[in-house]
């Protein structure tokens, strides 16, 4: 039989399939995949099945509905002073990650190099390898998971296409500041370099910080396409809807990559998102509070435990160092042990990591109820006594 595709048939199971597949068998607690637990909109939802029974059922435009695309401008212009088109700068899929597909499908040559920062989020490396792409990896280092300013320097080169960035950062919980912005903005302006913004976590920033969109910094709309996930922002991750926002001319051959992945999204989640991106301020304001509280109760809790846990100022994810705790297992067979036998499910980082390296460090999901919180560090306490 002649061989399948190289990429992919050389890719194991996604990891957060793997670990709450694993986390299911045992009844562990799942804080691995990050998906949230008891945040709903419940008005958002009711509008989705409103839409279900009352709407159309039919195929709506590939470019996504008119409402949402009117709406995810609006959403821009209101807290970012982006302005962006919605005839012709907005496109509407199938959630983020088909996002980056049709980015990366739609903008990669053969042989363009594409600079990533490692830990990364798992489906950038099979999509720009399947698009031809050469991905030059800059890693981040905790605590801090500062940008390495030299190596970001020895990364771009004459080849350089493209940055696949991503900020609030999966898995690290990293904001990038403004200044690490403008040194990548700099480095892009001199290389005449793209980039594709992975913001899915953008109204996900604690601790007073503000959320800022590469895309604003001068110079840098016409080199960048801004990606979101509803599934993020109304902590509805099963729905898959997502968008693209950017310059028109940027945005076509993303267009004509995602008519030929997924062509469109179910148009009732799409009327519901619509609905929920003109929430007022304090659907915004509440959902940061709710889970910078819930990150505060883990995090302390982990503390305890004997875990070294690093700062978590965005997204959805606590990181932690277990050395201090028995035996030297890599932080797959920690995650492994931990939720086989304690009972509690964790992603281990290497995993993010193309050469899949023991990182000795777990990530934490926070996004959960407060007895889930709480039963997870009673198990963990037990556990390790
Ligand atoms: N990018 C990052 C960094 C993520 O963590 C996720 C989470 N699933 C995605 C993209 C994909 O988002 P979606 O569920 O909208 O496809
Ligand atoms: N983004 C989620 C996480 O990092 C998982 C998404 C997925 O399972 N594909 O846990």
């Amino acid at each position: 039989m002649k061989s399948a595709n190289s990429v992919f048939s050389s890719l194991g199971t996604t990891i957060f399939e793997t670990m709450s597949r694993l986390a299911q068998a045992h009844n562990a607690v799942n804080l691995g995949q990050g998906f949230p637990e008891g945040l709903e909109p419940a008005e958002v939802v009711a509008k989705a099945a409103q839409a279900l029974t009352q709407g159309s059922n039919q195929y709506p435009s590939m470019l996504g509905t008119p409402e949402l695309r009117q709406a995810i401008a609006r959403h821009e212009q209101r807290f970012y002073g982006i302005h962006a088109d919605p005839q012709t700068q907005v496109l509407v899929t199938s959630g983020a990650t088909e996002a980056l597909a049709a980015c990366l499908f739609g903008l990669i040559e053969p042989g363009d190099e594409v600079i990533v920062f490692e830990p990364l989020y798992d489906s950038y490396l099979p999509i720009i390898r399947r698009a031809g792409g050469i991905p030059k990896p800059v890693r981040l280092y905790p605590p801090s998971w500062e940008i390495p300013r030299d190596e970001l320097v020895k990364a771009f080169g004459p080849k350089t296409k493209l940055v696949l960035m991503n900020n609030p950062t999966n898995p690290s919980g990293k904001v990038w500041t403004r200044a690490e912005l403008d040194f990548l903005a700099a480095q892009m302006r001199m290389h005449d370099a793209l980039a594709v913004c992975d913001e899915v976590y953008e109204h996900l920033v604690y601790d007073g910080q503000s959320h800022i969109p590469l895309m604003t910094l001068p110079g840098m709309a016409d080199r960048c396409l801004k990606v979101g996930s509803a599934g993020k922002i109304f902590s509805l991750t099963g729905w898959k809807v997502g968008w693209v926002v950017g310059n028109h001319t940027l945005l076509t051959p993303v267009i004509k990559a995602h008519q030929f992945l997924t062509f469109t999204t179910a148009p009732n989640l799409q009327a519901a998102v619509a609905f929920g991106l003109d929430q007022g301020d304090a659907y915004y304001r509440g959902l940061v509070s709710t889970l910078a509280a819930r990150r505060d109760r883990l995090a302390a809790g982990l503390a305890k435990v004997g875990f070294d846990v690093f700062a978590a100022p965005g997204s959805y994810f606590i990181n932690a160092g277990f050395l201090r705790l028995p035996g030297k297992p890599t932080d797959a067979e920690f995650c492994l042990d931990l939720t086989e036998k304690c009972g509690v499910a964790a992603i281990p980082v290497s995993a993010f990591y193309d050469d899949g390296q023991d990182q000795k460090v777990v990530r934490f999901c926070f996004a959960k109820t407060e007895a889930v919180i709480d039963e997870a560090i009673t198990r963990l306490q037990r556990y390790f006594g």
